[in-house]
């Protein structure tokens, strides 16, 4: 049944007379008027396709709910509680604060980013993270770009352009779909020579591939997988010392590259760049916003002539850095120079290391709120979960945590829909709540919650 066949008229105003009426005229005062007219447009095709008609300020309310819907920024701040630290869609590592305020410094005004204050010369942009970089790992050089995959694929294209580059097939990885290691040497110039099988490759598979068309070796850790059983990888610095022998550079892709043994906050033991250096690599590359706890960045370290070779490649100037990201880096590298306060200085090690103790003392404290929150419609508890630490590090890894546990009452029937129902609800609070469905609840992993005040704030007592 349309409108008509129910007798209401479809007296929709011109677009031009609706932008007239004083409460839309206001609205283009302050918005703009192509951003209001888009709404004014949206609006009326709306109610005419729904055959509908409407008064006044009816329609200039739809407005305005579509003006203030268009004005939102569509990235904002959530609440992770995923249970997943270093969550790749949701951003990955929270910064410290050192590291805000040293992109506040230069974002607000002019920078020394490649200028030297002593000499008064052009500088070079690298020249405020080398240094730390290299005393943090123990390379002769450092440069950086806008994140790992850039690294690796600048470093393939800088130092094995239409040659060969070999490669374990145990270590053929695919990182969240778009980095695929045969993909980025396809797109890096080179040509993939792999070597070995899935779970065991030796040195002498290394050996016998060495040839002259051979550029380099390249060893990417398994960082989202874990090969078990039967498995045989040829020993890093057997590798490093036979390159080292045939003049061929040993680059390897570590992925997250921690700066500091994990070991020692009680988490999982982690290869670091200065391990790997001493091992014998000739360059490692590494993310800046995994482990490290920084802001994106892909980080190469190693050998000053190879550094050189991949600064002079023009692909590096597109895919350098911005003035933000070599603040906060330098900012967070600082960090790293006093390990001792480390773990309460950078958050991501803060989260990692967070006494399962204190996430439980946290549930409980949320509980009563959460509970009046929800009223009749759920029952909440506390259960015993597993964090992730997430991006591909350490994939086998799980953190003792708590969790805030959702589950209907009653009957199990819809439970599903009701699950999903609820989660969008999160979704939509003024800081959207992320958690996830396991085991027929709804479950928010506390390990990630810092802003207890602002997220209880959130919660109001249910209406019902
Ligand atoms: C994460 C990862 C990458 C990609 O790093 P981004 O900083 O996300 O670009 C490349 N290689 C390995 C081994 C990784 O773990």
């Amino acid at each position: 049944m349309t409108a008509l066949d129910r007798g209401v008229h479809l007296r929709l105003p011109a677009v031009d007379r609706v932008l007239g009426w004083p409460a839309i005229s206001a609205l283009i005062e302050s918005h703009g008027r192509s951003l209001v007219l888009q709404a004014a447009r949206d609006e009326l095709a709306f109610l005419r396709e729904r055959a509908e008609g409407g008064t006044d300020e009816g329609i200039a309310h739809g407005i305005h709910e579509r003006v203030d819907a268009l004005v939102v920024p569509t990235l904002r701040k959530v609440f992770n509680l995923t249970g997943t630290v270093l969550h790749t869609n949701l951003g990955r590592a929270p910064l410290p604060p050192e590291a805000i305020e040293a992109m506040v410094q230069v974002a607000s005004g002019a920078s020394n980013l490649e200028y030297d204050l002593g000499t008064g010369k052009r500088g070079d942009r690298d020249d405020h993270v080398e240094a730390l970089l290299c005393r943090l790992t123990g390379a002769e050089a450092a440069t950086v770009v806008n994140n790992n995959a850039a690294a690796v694929l600048l470093t393939l294209n800088s130092l094995a352009l239409r040659r060969e580059v070999i490669v374990s097939r145990g270590e053929l990885i695919e990182i969240g779909g778009a980095f695929r290691l045969p993909d980025i040497m396809a797109r890096a110039g080179c040509k993939l020579h792999e070597v070995g099988t899935t779970n065991r490759t030796h040195l002498r598979d290394f050996e016998k591939a060495m040839g002259t068309k051979t550029a380099l070796v390249l060893k990417a850790h398994a960082s989202n997988y874990s090969i078990q059983g039967f498995t045989a990888e040829a020993d890093e610095r057997k590798l490093g010392a036979l390159c080292k022998e045939r003049g061929l550079p040993f680059v390897v892709d570590l992925g997250s590259g921690t700066l500091v043994d994990l070991a020692r906050f009680g988490l999982p033991h982690e290869p670091t760049p200065a391990q790997t250096v001493t091992a014998g690599a000739d360059l490692v590359t590494f993310s800046g916003d995994k482990l490290l706890g920084g802001p994106q960045a892909g980080i190469i370290v190693g050998r000053a002539s190879l550094v050189a070779a991949i600064k002079k490649n023009p692909m590096k100037r597109a895919m350098r850095c911005d003035k933000l990201t070599i603040a906060a880096l330098g900012a967070v590298l600082r960090l790293y120079e006093n390990p001792e306060r480390l773990i309460q200085r950078v958050p991501v090690l803060r989260l990692l290391a967070r006494p399962p103790t204190e996430i439980a003392a946290l549930a409980h404290r949320v509980l009563p709120l959460l509970s009046q929150h929800l009223g009749t419609r759920g029952q909440v508890d506390v259960v015993p979960v597993m964090s992730q630490i997430g991006s591909g590090s350490l994939p086998v890894d799980l953190l003792p945590s708590f969790a805030l546990r959702i589950k209907p009452v009653g009957s199990k029937k819809g439970s599903g829909r009701w699950l999903d129902q609820l989660a969008g609800e999160f979704r939509k609070l003024p800081i959207p709540v992320i958690g996830r469905i396991a085991d027929g609840a709804f479950l928010l992993d506390l390990r990630c919650l810092e802003d207890e005040a602002g997220f209880l704030a959130m919660l109001t007592p249910s209406p019902e």
